[in-house]
């Protein structure tokens, strides 16, 4: 027998049962960003391979082993994004919304990186994010962190902490990278095989290793909060000002240097405990490199990327999401004649109360197997029009769970449904 098809490793289904909280966190996100006065930007899934590797960096986890590229039928090397910045700025770019203009934007979507599958990590997840462009004052910073601060609280969140960090000027912190080469150098024996390798390409990356053995070496090197020029001194003093007048708490990391390359200055990562070693659920920081280095003008930028699927288990495991997209209603018409009653008022239902989740029985069958299906819909009422109820112009309402507005059957006129439904869904939900 042919074997089953199945999905490509690490990338999910997301179940019709599952994605009530997937959309109570899409729709926090998008009412919340759009609250601050940022749009969204689309791009699209995929992009030329270069554009990655001239903005992500040469010795990070996503070029070295993590990319989804291929080529397509004209021999061009595309690339299944891996993340949403480097598609921003090259939109931005395309579409001059970064010359002497400020944005603020934000995006969702799915992303795609070649790991190793395991809870909280997969190969085709979901990121939302922001990403501002032209103002280089760390009121921005700020304003980035305090709408991932807000997020969680929309979300119901405990147990989430703010890290951050400065990484400094691009001087400081090719200083910071001598000083750094040299401490690593000077025990070369306790680094391992990728620390090796990054040790001249990237040494910064070395202090970001999840590499437990590494912990001791990693945490008595020098640090890089000491090699600070004046201004990104300042910087990270006035964001830290700023927190604390918003009320936001956090603990300055400086350990913190994040997987790619593109920032300097801020970074800053959210971490909740209850996920175990995939505790990070949104990171970001400043990246004023990045649009010149991609051939743009100077453009200074911030921003932050937010990993939903991680939102997605907390909301689970905490029962966060109240909201549920099951039917109020299940509508059972038992014959033709009924059928052709139950459209019209099922329409007019639907045209006059928008909010409402009805759900008409197609395919006929009896009452029993109608009941049934409304039952297993999940539905809280059954709407039934059987022969006498078409004969004599009415309705029955049965309640199918517990404590709901009507708790016993009654018949109404279907002249009155209208009203009737729509005091039910006041008194209900
Ligand atoms: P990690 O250290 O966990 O590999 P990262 O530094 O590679 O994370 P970023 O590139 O900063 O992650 O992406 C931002 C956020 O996207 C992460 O904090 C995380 O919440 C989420 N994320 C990254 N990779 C994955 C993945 N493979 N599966 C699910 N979520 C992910
Ligand atoms: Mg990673």
């Amino acid at each position: 027998m042919a074997k089953n098809l199945q999905s490509v490793r690490g990338m999910r289904d997301i179940l019709p049962d599952q994605s009530s909280s997937w959309q109570f966190i899409e729709d926090t996100a998008r009412k919340l960003f759009n609250s601050y006065g940022y749009k969204e930007l689309r791009t699209p899934i995929i992009e030329p391979t270069e554009l990655f590797k001239r903005s992500i960096g040469d010795a990070t986890d996503i070029i070295e082993k993590e990319m989804y590229s291929f080529e397509d039928r004209n021999g061009d090397s595309l690339t299944l994004r891996p993340e949403g910045t480097a598609g921003c700025v090259r939109a931005g770019m395309q579409h001059g919304l970064l010359h002497n203009k400020q944005q603020r934007i934000w995006y969702i979507g799915p992303m795609f990186r070649h790991e190793r599958p395991q809870k909280g990590r997969y190969r085709g997840f979901y990121q939302a994010g922001i990403e501002t462009y032209g103002i280089a004052t760390p009121d921005i910073d700020a304003e980035v962190i305090a709408i991932a601060a807000r997020f969680w609280k929309l979300l119901g969140f405990k147990n989430v902490h703010l890290e951050i960090n400065s990484l400094g000027s691009n001087e400081a912190r090719q200083s910071y990278r001598e000083v750094l080469i040299e401490y690593f150098s000077a025990h070369h024996d306790q680094l391992d095989e990728d620390s090796q390798r990054r040790l001249h390409k990237n040494p910064l990356r070395i202090l970001d290793t999840k590499n437990p053995k590494m912990k001791e070496l990693v945490s008595n090197a020098p640090d890089l909060l000491d090699y600070l020029d004046e201004e990104s001194k300042n910087h990270f003093e006035e964001l830290k000002q700023r927190l604390d007048k918003m009320g936001i708490a956090y603990q300055v990391n400086s350990r913190l240097v994040r997987g790619i390359d593109y920032y300097n200055r801020t970074v800053f990562e959210w971490i909740t405990d209850d996920l175990g070693a995939q505790g990070t659920i949104c990171a970001g920081g400043r990246y004023d490199g990045l649009v010149k280095q991609l051939g743009g003008r100077e453009t200074p930028a911030c921003g932050f990327g937010i990993g939903l699927d991680r939102l997605q288990l907390l909301v689970e495991e905490q029962g966060l999401d109240q909201s549920n997209n099951n039917p109020h209603f299940y509508l059972v018409m038992a014959g033709k004649d009924a059928e052709l009653t139950g459209v019209t008022l099922a329409e007019s239902l639907r045209n006059t109360i928008p909010s409402l989740r009805l759900l008409s029985n197609g395919g006929a069958g009896s009452f029993k197997t109608q009941l049934k299906r409304a039952d297993n819909s999940r539905a809280d009422y059954a709407l039934i029009l059987g022969e006498n109820e078409v004969d004599e112009g009415n309705i029955t309402i049965k309640p199918l769970r517990n404590k709901l507005a009507i708790s016993e059957q009654q018949s109404i006129s279907q002249t009155e449904l209208n009203e009737f439904i729509s005091t039910v869904l006041d008194l209900d939900y």
